[in-house]
């Protein structure tokens, strides 16, 4: 059974929510603020396989819990709502580390699925990840034949690079980061389509599961953050290129190297 915390401070949303989700076949629970939050992920060290966030919160908002949680190297997958859908509220939010969003109000039915795409995806990086020592899971596509896909062991290297799908981590030349749900999804999908267009409705479509009011924006803003982890100068990137009015294009060989 996966166990959601709820972090709002509005009674009757977090109570129906508990309620709803319980329903479901979730366990879930409240906290009413920011700091309970915290202390119960970060200080208690309480195990939770997903949090639904209000960005409002009284004291400590939903912004600095996300990013104490990232900063603390928590990354339990993040379901962020905000107030209103405001682009630089939900940029705000996936810039301090949430995985997806949902402007408030919400449709309940889009919540669970929400929340069942993030719990999908990290139960199936976690498998992938345990079983990296006795089996070879294949991470591709059905039917993927492509020579860029990503390697038996969930890894793909490229200029000094390597990205595990597996854990999430991302090594470069002078760092270790670690990557969110979302950014390593965006970055799968990329790596698979190497070398090929990938245009923001396709982005849309397979990586965030076709959130049709899903600003595209979300989008662009991933990538000025994936381009920091991987460019040398992210603001003359060689590897993951702009088409403009288009979309992105990942190239792990730069021309003229
Ligand atoms: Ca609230």
């Amino acid at each position: 059974m996966s166990r959601v915390l709820v972090v709002e401070d509005e009674a009757h949303i977090a109570q129906g929510l508990r309620f709803n989700l319980e329903a479901e076949g979730y366990s879930a629970e409240i906290a009413g603020d920011g700091e309970s939050a915290t202390d119960r992920l970060l200080h208690k060290k309480e195990d939770f396989d997903a949090v639904v966030l209000d960005i409002m919160l009284p004291g400590k908002d939903g912004f600095s819990v996300v990013s104490e949680l990232r900063a603390a190297r928590n990354y339990v997958p993040v379901l962020m709502l905000t107030a209103r859908s405001r682009p630089e509220d939900v940029l705000k939010g996936f810039a301090a580390g949430a995985d997806d969003y949902l402007p408030k109000p919400f449709d309940l039915s889009i919540l669970l699925a929400r929340l069942q795409g993030l719990l999908r995806r990290s139960q199936w990086m976690r498998a992938a990840h345990s079983s990296r020592v006795s089996s070879t899971p294949d991470l591709r596509e059905p039917g993927a034949s492509d020579p860029h896909t990503v390697s038996d062991f969930g890894t793909f290297s490229f200029a000094g690079r390597t990205i595990d799908f597996g854990t999430l981590e991302l090594r470069t030349p002078d760092n270790l980061i670690h990557l969110t749900l979302m950014e390593s999804e965006l970055l799968r999908h990329l790596v698979r389509n190497e070398g090929r267009i990938v245009s923001r409705k396709q982005i849309l479509e397979e990586v965030w599961g076709l959130h049709e009011d899903t600003d595209t924006r979300a989008i662009d803003n991933f990538v000025v953050r994936l381009r920091r982890y991987i460019e040398d100068d992210p603001a003359q990137p060689r590897y993951l290129l702009t088409v403009r009015g288009v979309g992105y294009r990942f190239v792990a060989k730069p021309e003229n190297e």
